[in-house]
């Protein structure tokens, strides 16, 4: 039997995210666009909230949430602003390395501070040439003694300057590549770690970025993470956790331009009617709505089948992330082109919804990147 309504836990997440984001997210999103500053104001008051790291284990100040239960939260999130939404996501994803391959001292150590703290960590994977393809990092961190010894340079470090630890992949031997791949939790403040001057973007401005540049920063042995050369894995699997968030981000963002170019649309009067009545704007809002239930559908069946430990998990969450950031990206257009010029302006925010909707295309790897996983699964 199949069934597709949330349960009342569910449908009480999905309430308390929509009721944080119409309250918190909603009155402020217009200003972080504007400012490009991380909000920390909506970050104390998320942790406050309980709204903070959901999918983390209660017993560090998480909420115990399954993917699919984290997937309700991100779409009601991404409602209200993918950029705010992501600063509170990306810490999830800074923090999933932890909750994969920690053991129980460094959850302690870790979970405990950044609780404390209300504070958010970073994941830092990208290089300057290791961006799609991973396995081309080049940053190193050697082993003397009981220490770590990291040099290397990150770019695109979503939360970096923010951050309290960054979650740091680094080549233990050079020699050895990729399969010397190794996580690190490196705290942001050590000595040697330069954050360069956030990145300036098109969209999804609340959420900072920075290049980190690190020389001969320490790492005591304890901060590893796993052993030595389990980096890659580690990092394959913190995705196939949280693609199907950048999908839930990507259906809220989407589904928030549609019912705003909805409403606008019945009530603008063009030719002595409103122009629904047109075909050509009502079978584009049919095809946005169609599109949204799909890609939610897709959304939820994928992080039901993490949750549920099918093989087409990994699959699966490539795909819904493919399907509804590219939903999102044509959805938000359209919702733009419904509303005609006042879409373009800043008014009623469906330009900065399209703005938004791309980079979802991009980050945890580009869409193209999700072709290859999905056609690697299907043609093996
Ligand atoms: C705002 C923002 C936030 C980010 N946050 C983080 C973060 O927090 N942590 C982190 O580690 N990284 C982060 N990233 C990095 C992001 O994951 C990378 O930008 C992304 O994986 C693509 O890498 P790249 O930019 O180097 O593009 P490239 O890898 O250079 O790709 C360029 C183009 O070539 C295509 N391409 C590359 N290889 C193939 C192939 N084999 N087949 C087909 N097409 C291919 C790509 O799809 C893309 O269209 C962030 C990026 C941005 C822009």
């Amino acid at each position: 039997m199949i069934g597709f309504q949330l349960d009342e836990r569910q449908m009480a997440i999905q309430a308390k995210y929509r009721d944080f984001a119409n309250r918190l997210i909603i009155p402020n999103r217009l200003k972080y666009d504007e400012l490009a500053e991380f909000p920390w104001e909506i970050v104390k008051a998320a942790y406050d909230e309980g709204i903070m790291n959901g999918p983390m284990p209660s017993k560090f100040g998480g909420n115990d949430y399954s993917i699919l239960d984290g997937a309700v939260a991100s779409e009601e999130l991404g409602a209200g602003c993918v950029g705010i939404g992501i600063c509170i996501d990306a810490n999830t994803l800074a923090l999933t390395p932890l909750y994969l391959a920690a053991n129980e001292a460094q959850q302690k150590k870790f979970f405990g501070r950044i609780n404390e703290e209300k504070a958010v960590a970073a994941y830092a994977l990208t290089e300057p040439n290791a961006g799609s393809d991973v396995a081309g990092i080049k940053s190193t961190a050697i082993k003397k003694g009981d220490k770590y010894i990291l040099n290397g340079h990150k770019r695109y470090i979503t939360n970096a300057e923010a951050s309290t630890f960054i979650t740091v992949f680094a080549l233990t031997n050079p020699e050895k590549g990729a399969r010397s791949l190794t996580a690190f939790v490196v705290p942001t403040d050590s000595p040697g770690i330069e954050i360069k001057p956030r990145l300036r973007k098109m969209g999804q401005k609340a959420s900072v970025q920075n290049e980190l540049i690190f020389t001969d920063v320490e790492i005591p042995e304890e901060n590893r993470l796993g052993d030595e050369g389990t980096g890659f894995l580690i990092a394959m699997k913190t995705f196939d956790r949280t693609r199907t968030g950048v999908a839930a981000l990507s259906v809220g963002n989407a589904r928030a331009a549609f019912e705003t170019s909805l409403k606008w649309a019945k009530n603008r009067i063009q030719f002595g009617a409103p122009i629904t009545v047109n075909q050509g704007v009502s079978f584009m809002l049919a095809d946005m709505a169609t599109e949204i239930e799909a890609a939610r559908l897709m959304t939820w069946y994928a992080a039901w089948a993490y949750d549920n430990g099918q093989k087409v998990a990994n699959k699966l969450s490539a795909m819904s992330k493919l399907l509804a950031s590219d939903m999102a990206m044509k959805v938000t257009t359209d919702a733009v082109q419904v509303m005609g010029g006042e879409g373009y302006t800043t008014d009623f925010m469906v330009e900065k919804m399209m703005r938004d909707a791309k980079l979802c295309q991009i980050y945890e790897g580009t869409n193209q990147i999700q072709r290859l996983v999905i056609s690697k699964n299907i043609l093996k």
